[in-house]
């Protein structure tokens, strides 16, 4: 299917829809699940219109999983968090509801409750303080 450039996260890398940025290079952007399964949940997309990682360059999956691995690691430090589990969803079929390929960054605690897709939007106010705990942790 052709890429809709349209989605949400297209409409986000051209500044047409607000987010909450704590990454950000030439090929890539990581910025706040707006519905977070859990405090802390991160979004890593790459800059090329790809809808899932099949339509990725090389490149393009080179630079999503360093910034992935990278902004991974700052998540768990400024969580505090003993792990973090990465989830890609890859086709509707799959539960993918953005159609711009994306990495899901999770921190995850013994006992900490998670559903994978939030339900409820949380409000920028809740979510900064997050996103600037994890850009001091970069
Ligand atoms: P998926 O189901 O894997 O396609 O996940 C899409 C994710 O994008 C969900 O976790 C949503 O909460 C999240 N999301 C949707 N719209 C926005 C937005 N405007 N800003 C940040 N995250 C969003």
């Amino acid at each position: 299917m052709a890429y809709d450039t349209n989605n949400i996260f297209a409409r986000i890398l051209r500044g047409e829809l607000p987010k909450i940025a704590v990454y950000e290079d030439d090929l890539t952007l990581a910025f706040m699940d707006i519905m977070p399964a859990v405090e802390g949940h991160t979004l890593v997309i790459p800059k090329e219109a790809a809808e899932t990682i099949l339509d990725l360059s090389p490149e393009g999956a080179a630079a999503t999983i360093r910034t992935t691995q990278k902004v991974a690691a700052a998540v768990k430090k400024a969580l505090g968090v003993p792990g973090i589990m990465l989830a890609q969803l890859n086709g509707t079929a799959a539960g993918q509801s953005v159609p711009h390929l994306h990495f899901h960054i999770l921190p995850r605690a013994h006992g900490l409750e998670m559903n994978f897709h939030g339900r409820k939007m949380v409000d920028a106010k809740v979510l900064m303080p997050v996103a600037e705990k994890i850009r001091a942790a970069l």
